[in-house]
């Protein structure tokens, strides 16, 4: 079957046609037939260089020969067990050996379920109820996390089915903006447990913290009593082996890690300092738990990709990272086109606007209908990006220069159509 009957089927039997909202995209989207390295094949027999790569995961592509034997392995000797294993006392230790804050470590399956239980365990440990988030940054699925920026700095629920009571103590700031913090932590510090924040914003695009802007929330978190979290979850094993804590040289109390964590498999960390962890039940009072939390089959792939990320391969993917965003520049300056590249390390994004992208509002200037015309014509070229001007793109260590050249071609292609050179 090909990928439009499959999405007609499917759309009978699951919301929308997908199993998550973003997979879908206009008329449908392709369906996955296999991955091999950085290239993500379609039921329709088409090649797409991968550069959404499962959202993050996979930075070493698609069905790595030996992360697929390290969990042939593990299956061939079962899939949970519902005791301990030794893997997540040794995947623990190389979380904790790379992640500077990491003094212990919590497994779960997936981003969500970590940040759900970091914003429990800093409420327990400040006796406090109110979080901080940034405007635009994204902590999973669940209720505590799901909102938009309200009025001043109290936020909505971003769903129906979220009860504004449940929201009611999670407070929302503008990135990058020192003023706006100050401001909120004179009205209302001593009422907050934690400001949760993804170092580099991966879900409104690729936005970096400006110079400092990292301590300045270190700092001013120490000064109110207010646990700093790190949601590492795309960034943590991505832009250096221990997150953007070690590439910005800032450390949190706490960070939530998941994606690269698992190689692949679900997965979801939640790590910090010990005097803090040591309150995640059985050790302590803050429940958490899960059926597959350190799941042997995530944990035996986790742990062969952490082993292969040597700094050999941060090199490459920075190198590799550089091309491309130098290269995508060059194109935009070739065509007189004033739009954004953004990023860092493996990370990068085209933003279609003219200002200066450094939080929600500036990358809400993006035009995004014309980002849907370069994402369409990247895939007619055989390219595969995140079909959102919101999300990140990545690399894997599986590109090479020629996926490299072959895409830039695509995109200075893709920017004269949809401009209409
Ligand atoms: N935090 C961040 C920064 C994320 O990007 C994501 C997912 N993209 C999550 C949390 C949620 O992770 P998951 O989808 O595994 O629940």
């Amino acid at each position: 079957m090909n990928s439009e009957e499959l999405f007609r089927m499917a759309q009978d039997v699951l919301p929308g046609g997908v199993s998550s909202p973003v997979r879908r995209f206009e008329p449908y989207p392709f369906f996955a037939a296999g991955g091999r390295g950085c290239v993500l094949e379609s039921v329709d027999g088409v090649e797409y260089i991968d550069y959404c790569l499962a959202y993050g995961p996979l930075i070493l592509g698609h069905a790595h020969p030996e992360v697929v034997e390290a969990v042939t392995r593990q299956i061939r000797r079962g899939t949970a067990y519902g005791v301990p294993s030794e893997g997540e006392v040794e995947l623990a230790g190389m979380i904790i050996d790379r992640v500077p804050c990491a003094e212990m470590v919590r497994f779960m399956n997936s981003g969500t379920e970590a940040t759900m239980a970091a914003v429990r365990l800093a409420r327990a440990f400040t006796g406090r109820d109110k979080i901080v988030k940034f405007e635009g940054s994204y902590h999973g699925a669940h209720d505590y996390v799901l909102v938009k920026p309200g009025s001043g700095a109290a936020a909505a629920p971003d769903s129906p089915g979220i009860p504004g009571a449940t929201v009611s103590n999670t407070l929302t700031a503008p990135f990058n903006d020192e003023e706006a913090m100050v401001e909120l932590m004179e009205e209302m510090g001593p009422e907050i447990a934690c400001i949760m924040v993804e170092p580099v914003m991966g879900n409104v695009g690729c936005i970096e913290p400006m110079n400092g802007y990292l301590q300045f929330l270190r700092d001013i978190t120490m000064e109110n009593d207010i646990l700093l979290i790190f949601d590492e979850v795309i960034t943590g094993f991505r832009v250096a082996a221990g997150g953007a804590q070690e590439y910005y040289g800032v450390e949190p109390d706490l960070v939530t890690l998941g994606k690269i964590a698992g190689g692949g498999f679900p997965m979801g960390v939640l790590a910090g300092k010990r005097e803090i962890m040591e309150n995640i039940a059985p050790a302590g009072p803050v429940y958490q738990a899960g059926t597959f939390n350190g799941n042997p089959v995530s944990v035996a792939a986790g742990i062969r990709t952490l082993q292969l990320l040597d700094e050999d391969l941060y090199h490459g993917l920075e190198r590799m990272g550089s091309y491309m965003r130098g290269g995508l520049r060059d194109i935009l300056s070739d065509l007189d086109l004033n739009y954004q590249v953004a990023g860092l390390a493996s990370m990068f994004q085209v933003y279609f606007t003219g200002e200066e992208v450094t939080d929600y509002r500036t990358a809400r200037t993006s035009d995004t209908e014309l980002f849907m015309r370069y994402f369409h014509s990247l895939l007619d070229g055989g390219v595969f990006i995140p079909p959102s001007q919101f999300e990140c793109c990545f690399i894997s260590a599986a590109h090479e220069m020629e996926h490299a050249d072959r895409t830039l071609e695509a995109v200075e292609a893709a920017l004269r159509e949809c401009q209409g050179h």
